[in-house]
């Protein structure tokens, strides 16, 4: 064996799941087709569960994420021209959110992998996964640089990696899914018929919280990536492109969208990324084949209207973690048996989130006007009621994390 765990991925689910197999002992190599600097510059979530910043606190990653993040006791949902504050701190005993770039977390746990010695393979693509059944797990790959990241440059010797385990954390089109033989995967999957169109902005927050708007243009999201970057997104048409969006119109829909009879909150600022992003639920079922664990979007996807996508790939993480220090320490295989049925459990209660956030705060095509005021009494339900403003607070925190134990010996 070349090592114990073959990690295809370095995004957060692979890269985490690195530092805290290296924190016990265990080996690993991580594989990612796209280079470093790729990565680290990618901006894509911004939301932590106060589980996952503990996390990256606890296993010595979370400096920077204290120094640099914000932390949320809040959001706010706007609608019919009111804003409505969802407390999570009154609501949830305590508890908040941290605003923090994902490409910040990869970067910090590169950092700490490097310093570390350990073997993070960037520019090196995995082509198959085989053996992960009955023969010697192993990852077909080769490396780069690839001239085009997206279309990769089909060239260059094949090698092969061989390990105990393969960890699956490379995202929805990656390869690992597919060592999954078809008759025994069943795939969930839902297209929405609307995409976000995103933008970077440098400028100053717009509010201390991340404004959720719903208007009879479509929805709008006031977020965060730092203080001096700001994430943005509209609800734009999926065949839509970015040359229908230039800055001007951007602003005044979102200053439209965005605005309640105090006036819009929205402080504009350079905008120097733009871009389009589709929203799909999908399922994987199940997680685990042979030796093959998959995690994080190589398994689910939501859409961003929960914020969840990182987060659920890190709590995949922490029960594959548990389970493989299980295995490699004592043998027993007990926690790994039921990584898929743990991990999908929650997978499902944040599908469920996910899909209601969107339905919730999205114009359907056809703005239809029964549709607009059945959405409007919801979120007036929602923050009207502490029962409903309960179930969204804890559910945007992140539910309770199921973590096996391993089972006491006999
Ligand atoms: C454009 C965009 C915007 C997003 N915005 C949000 C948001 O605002 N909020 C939110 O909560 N979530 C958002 N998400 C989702 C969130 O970013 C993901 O859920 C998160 O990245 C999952 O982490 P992961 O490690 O499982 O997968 P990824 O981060 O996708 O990492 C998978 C890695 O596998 C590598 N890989 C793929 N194929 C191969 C191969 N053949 N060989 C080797 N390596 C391979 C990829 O290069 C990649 O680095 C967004 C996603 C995208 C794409």
């Amino acid at each position: 064996m070349d090592t114990q765990v073959g990690i295809v991925g370095a995004g957060p689910a692979g890269l985490l799941l690195s530092h805290l197999l290296a924190a016990d002992g265990i080996e690993s190599v991580v594989l990612d087709a796209r280079s470093r600097a790729s990565i680290e510059t990618t901006v894509r979530a911004g939301v932590l569960e106060d589980h996952v910043a503990e996390l990256l606190r606890s296993s010595g990653v979370g400096e920077r994420m204290d120094a640099e993040g914000s932390v949320h006791h809040g959001v706010e949902l706007r609608f019919a021209g009111r804003g409505h504050r969802i407390d999570f701190n009154e609501l949830t005993e305590g508890r908040s959110i941290v605003l923090y770039g994902q490409h910040e977390v990869v970067k910090d746990l590169n950092a700490a992998r490097t310093a570390a010695g350990g073997d993070v393979r960037w520019e090196t693509e995995t082509t198959q996964v085989t053996g992960v059944l009955d023969g010697t797990p192993t990852l077909h790959h080769r490396s780069g640089p690839f001239t085009d990241e997206l279309r990769m440059q089909r060239s260059g010797d094949v090698s092969e990696l061989t390990c105990e385990v393969v960890a699956g954390c490379d995202g929805y089109w990656g390869p690992s899914r597919r060592a999954i033989p078809e008759a025994l995967r069943t795939e969930y999957e839902r297209q929405y018929p609307f995409a976000w169109f995103g933008i970077l902005v440098e400028g100053p927050p717009s509010s201390d919280e991340l404004i959720y708007a719903l208007h009879d243009n479509g929805f709008a999201l006031v977020s965060t990536r730092s203080p001096t970057v700001q994430r943005m997104y509209l609800q734009v048409d999926p065949d839509d492109h970015v040359d229908n969006w230039p800055d001007e119109r951007i602003w005044e829909e979102l200053h439209t969208r965005v605005r309640s009879e105090t006036g819009s909150d929205v402080v504009e600022g350079r905008i120097f990324d733009k871009g389009i992003i589709g929203m799909r639920s999908f399922v994987c079922e199940p997680m685990q084949y042979g030796n093959l664990y998959l995690a994080g979007d190589a398994a689910h996807i939501v859409p961003p209207t929960g914020a969840k996508g990182m987060n659920l790939a890190v709590a995949d993480v922490r029960v594959l973690h548990r389970g493989l220090v299980e295995r490699f320490r004592t043998g027993s295989t007990d926690i790994l048996d039921r990584y898929s049925e743990v991990c999908l459990r929650r997978a499902w209660k944040a599908q469920r989130f996910s899909w209601w956030m969107t339905s919730m705060l999205h114009r359907f095509p056809g703005n239809d006007p029964f549709q607009l005021r059945v959405q409007q009494a919801e979120l007036d339900y929602i923050t009207g009621s502490r029962a409903g403003s309960t179930s969204l607070a804890e559910n945007y925190v992140g539910l309770p994390l199921e973590i096996p134990s391993a089972a006491p010996a006999t």
